[in-house]
This record gives structure tokens, C-alpha cells and sequence, in this order.
């Protein structure tokens, strides 16, 4: 077979002159790309973005981004998140019985009825993780605005990126406005004041987002020791630090990242959870998501049958995003994964630039896959009305989060690197 061409930027002891001339400093424009291993000169942006020119990864977005925005962004949040968990959210009157709910609410009644772990998770995603997200971002954004330089602003900025992905007020008001879609026609829902915090906290989460280039944050907190930049190099994957090629095993000076060549496990890891979740998947689809029992009828839904119960309610927005969240994305995780992980094993030189991209799709979108189970922790407290009506999770609850959370953690633990080192780009 005939090997591939892969184009090569290398850079020359003058490049590095020319480029870190001078002490060396953190704001090198020298990059390694995260996903694929090239090394290449990051240019000095006022607008648009700059992408890997191997994998076509967005290596630096300047456009819509600011420091001051970020900020002004991640305070508010804060700040609203306070009420939103502390103020009712929403109000249901059935049958003269008016049943308030609080982000905890849901939380609380699956711990009563059982499903303590998927309590914990919640609780995690929803209400605690959130302020660890947002303090920890406003603590060390808020230093680099006031030109405070201190060694703890580099680990809490990484934090605060790590906490990203598992801190969801945005994805729970999402659960949220499905939960109200399907309670409304049966009765009058009203937003508490919480409601309107959350909503609002959900939408300054998704600007924080998107004012934020990580990667100028990064050239803007100093790196205690200098960096080091030649063909042979470590790179930190947080903060794109170049280090010696003897700095592993050890952590980066900058962000506190440990540094590795290759993350650890970074096959058997992510092979185990993808195992656990082609396993658990199909138990998550079979078994019933909720029960709803009232004096008149006793029904239980799985992910499917809620769909179809979206579209005859014609709600088909809402039928498409839950069944694209919860029936297509995990299955598009696992099946993505196991594609890397067997083409790895295969030293597969095919599709490289596709799989990148899909790798970082995967890792990106893979937490909107827990609305639906927020759907059920805002319903479950609403829905308690005695003999009346009463609402309950069901086994596939625990199944579903369970898929969710390891398919998450086994995209984290990869490192698409693999994939290039192993079609012999990266010798
Ligand atoms: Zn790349
Ligand atoms: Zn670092």
C-alpha cells in the first residue's frame, strides 16, 4: 500500500530565533494542534479564526471574542445562578393541588425513590458543578483583567475549561422547556421566578461560550519556565505549552496539567467505556424511561415512545431534538469510537481529517444527550398529586445517564493523536 503523503511544516532553529526571540515567553506563536501533533506557527489574529492546515481544527477564534465580554459573560452567570436554584421554577395547578418545583426538587425525589446515583449526577451537573464552572472562570478571568500574576490562575482557568462540559444549566433548560412542552396542554404551567434566572443563566452559560478564546487566555497567563520548540516536543494539550521532550512524566508549569506524550490509556480506557455503553445502550432504549400512573390509565414511556408521543402532540421541533439528543448522538458516540479505536488497531492511513472532525463533533455535543433525563428530574417533583396522578423515573433512567456520562468520559480519555501517530503521520 502506498503510504501517504502528509504534509510537513518543520521549523528550523532560525524560525525559532525568529519566533521566540527574545527571553522565551508564554505568548509563543509556535502550536502543536491538540488533535494531530503538527507543529506550526499560529498567526497573530484581530478577526476571523486560524485552523490547523493538517486537520482543519479550529486552532484560534478571534471573531465576537474578548476578554471583558468572557468576563462580564461568566459574572453574570454567577450571579444568577444563585437564584435559579434557590427560587421555584416552575408552578403546576392540577385538580386544585398546586405542586411547585426547585432545581434541587427533581434531585431530591429520585434520591427518595431510589436512584441515588442518578440524584448525585444530577446534583453534580445541575447545581453544583455550574458554580465551580463559573467561580473558578470569574476568579482567574477576573485576575488576568486586573493584571494580577499568580500561580493559581493557570490551574483555575484549566478548571474552569475542564468543568465545561460537565457544568449544564444550559442543557437542564433545555430539559426544562420540554418538560413545560409536555405538561402544558393538561394543565396550566407558570415560570417561577427561578424559571426566569435559569433561563437567563442558561443563555449568559451559551455566551460566556462563545465570547471566550481559550487560546489568547493562554498567551495572556505566564508560563514560570521557558518553553522549548523543535521538531522533538511535548506538548501540553490545555494550554498548548511546548515542553522538553524529557518533561514527562510532570506536570505543565502553566496550567498543571500532567504532561504526556500520548494521554495514558488513552486505547484501553476509552475501549472499556465504549464496551460499557454498546452494553448498556440497548437496555436504555428497552427499558421504560418514566411511569405515569393516574386513577384512569397507568403508562410507561421509553425514549422512543416519548418521541412519538412529541409528534402526536405535534410537537415535532421538540420529537426531533430529543430523538437526534437521545436516540442519534449516543449511538453516533459509540459508533464513532469504536471506528477510531479499531482503525488505531488497523494503522488505517484513510479519512483522517473526517475522523478528526468527528472526533471533536463527538466530544463537543455529547452532554446535550442528558436533556431528556432532565426532562424526568423536572417532572417527577411536579407530577406527585397522590391518588390523583403521580410520576415516576423508570429503570431505563439509570441505564440511559449511565450510557451518557461513559461515552463522555471515553471521548475525554481519547487522544485523537492515536489516530495520526498510528497512520505514521507523527514519525
Ligand atoms: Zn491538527
Ligand atoms: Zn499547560
Amino acid at each position: 500500500m502506498q503510504s501517504p503523503n502528509f504534509e510537513q511544516k518543520t521549523f528550523t532553529d532560525s524560525d525559532q530565533t525568529q519566533n521566540l526571540a527574545g527571553p522565551p515567553s508564554s505568548s509563543t506563536p509556535i502550536v502543536a494542534c491538540p488533535d494531530c501533533d503538527a507543529l506550526q506557527v499560529l498567526p497573530r489574529l484581530r478577526s476571523g479564526r486560524s485552523r490547523c492546515f493538517r486537520c482543519k481544527g479550529t486552532l484560534e477564534r478571534r471573531t465576537g471574542r474578548s476578554l471583558d465580554a468572557a468576563l462580564a459573560c461568566a459574572i453574570t452567570t454567577l450571579i444568577l445562578l444563585f437564584p435559579a436554584n434557590l427560587l421555584p421554577l416552575l408552578r403546576l395547578e392540577y385538580a386544585g393541588v398546586v405542586s411547585e418545583t426547585h432545581a434541587g426538587s427533581g434531585i431530591l425525589s429520585l434520591w427518595q425513590e431510589g436512584w441515588v446515583l442518578v440524584a448525585v449526577i444530577i446534583a453534580l451537573q445541575v447545581v453544583i458543578l455550574p458554580f465551580f464552572r463559573f467561580g473558578l472562570l470569574t476568579a482567574s478571568l477576573g485576575a488576568i483583567y486586573w493584571g494580577i500574576d499568580e500561580s493559581w490562575i493557570g490551574p483555575a482557568f484549566r478548571w474552569s475549561e475542564k468543568l465545561d462540559a460537565w457544568a449544564m444549566p444550559d442543557v437542564f433548560l433545555i430539559g426544562c422547556a420540554i418538560g413545560y412542552s409536555r405538561l402544558e396542554p393538561y394543565a396550566p404551567v407558570v415560570i417561577g421566578a427561578g424559571g426566569w434566572c435559569m433561563i437567563a443563566a442558561a443563555l449568559m452559560a451559551m455566551m460566556t461560550r462563545a465570547s471566550l478564546d481559550r487560546r489568547s487566555i493562554w498567551r495572556r497567563i505566564k508560563a514560570p519556565v521557558a518553553s522549548f520548540a523543535r521538531a522533538e516536543h511535548l506538548t501540553c494539550t490545555v494550554c498548548d505549552l511546548l515542553l522538553r521532550p524529557d518533561a514527562a512524566p510532570r506536570r505543565c508549569p502553566r496550567c498543571g496539567q500532567p504532561v504526556w506524550r500520548r494521554k495514558p490509556y488513552a486505547i484501553d480506557c476509552p475501549a472499556a467505556l465504549t464496551l460499557a455503553g454498546l452494553v448498556l445502550y440497548p437496555v436504555a432504549n428497552i427499558y421504560p424511561m418514566s411511569t405515569f400512573s393516574s386513577r384512569f390509565i397507568h403508562t410507561s414511556h421509553t425514549i422512543f415512545t416519548g418521541v412519538t408521543d412529541l409528534v402526536h402532540a405535534h410537537l415535532w421541533p421538540l420529537a426531533c431534538l430529543v430523538f437526534t439528543a437521545s436516540i442519534g448522538i449516543p449511538l453516533l458516540k459509540l459508533v464513532g469510537m469504536g471506528w477510531f479505536l479499531l482503525s488505531i488497531r488497523m494503522g488505517s492511513q484513510k479519512r483522517l481529517v473526517f475522523k478528526t472532525e468527528l472526533y471533536r463533533v463527538i466530544n463537543e455535543i455529547g452532554r446535550w444527550s442528558n436533556m431528556d433525563v432532565y426532562t424526568i428530574a423536572v417532572f417527577t417533583p411536579m407530577v406527585q398529586f397522590g391518588q390523583l396522578a403521580r410520576f415516576h423515573a423508570g429503570s431505563g433512567t439509570p441505564a440511559f445517564l449511565a450510557v451518557v456520562v461513559l461515552t463522555m468520559i471515553a471521548s475525554e480519555n481519547f487522544d485523537p493523536r492515536l489516530i495520526w501517530d498510528a497512520a505514521g503521520a507523527n514519525r
